[in-house]
């Protein structure tokens, strides 16, 4: 199994919006799109997907926040019959809502597919694309691999 079953070619490509959300994933963090507007008036400030405008209050002055990656499971359901030829079942479709309150449309993984219920608590785990990119998938919080980077703002300066 690669790790991108399903996945492709069906992911679409980054453009000027959610270029800053794609290059993220690359380094495996996961971030979200923040009104600084909305926050400062104390509003709920992260949205998902990436927009060219906030969603709650039209400003395009628009900032990126990391998160800690982690949430629980809104919903998730159990794909059976390969959407297309190639493509590995059974898997999670799930809705995961983040810490943050976004919720995001993902893939849930590290424990049968039918163990899953809604609530579980989850932290984010990595997809990786043969582009470059990668897909925040979710596996159960307690699992034993090393937790997610660090929530960062501020611009990286390492490598690449
Ligand atoms: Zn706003």
């Amino acid at each position: 199994m690669t790790g991108t079953e399903g996945f492709a070619p069906s992911v679409p490509p980054a453009d000027e919006v959610t270029a800053p959300w794609w290059d993220a994933t690359r380094r495996h963090r996961l971030v979200l799109q923040t009104c600084p507007r909305c926050v400062r008036d104390g509003r709920p400030g992260a949205q998902h997907p990436p927009r060219a405008l906030c969603v709650r209050c039209g400003s395009d002055d628009l900032d990126w926040t990391g998160t800690n990656g982690l949430g629980v499971v809104d919903s998730c359901t159990v794909v059976h019959r390969p959407p297309r030829p190639g493509v590995t079942v059974p898997y999670v479709v799930a809705r995961v809502r983040l810490t943050e309150g976004v919720l995001l449309l993902t893939r849930l993984r590290g424990q049968s597919p039918d163990a899953w219920r809604i609530d579980d608590r989850v932290r984010v785990a990595w997809a990786d694309l043969a582009d470059g990119r990668a897909l925040p998938v979710f596996v159960p919080a307690d699992a034993t691999a090393p937790p997610a980077p660090a929530p960062t703002t501020a611009p990286t300066t390492e490598g690449g």
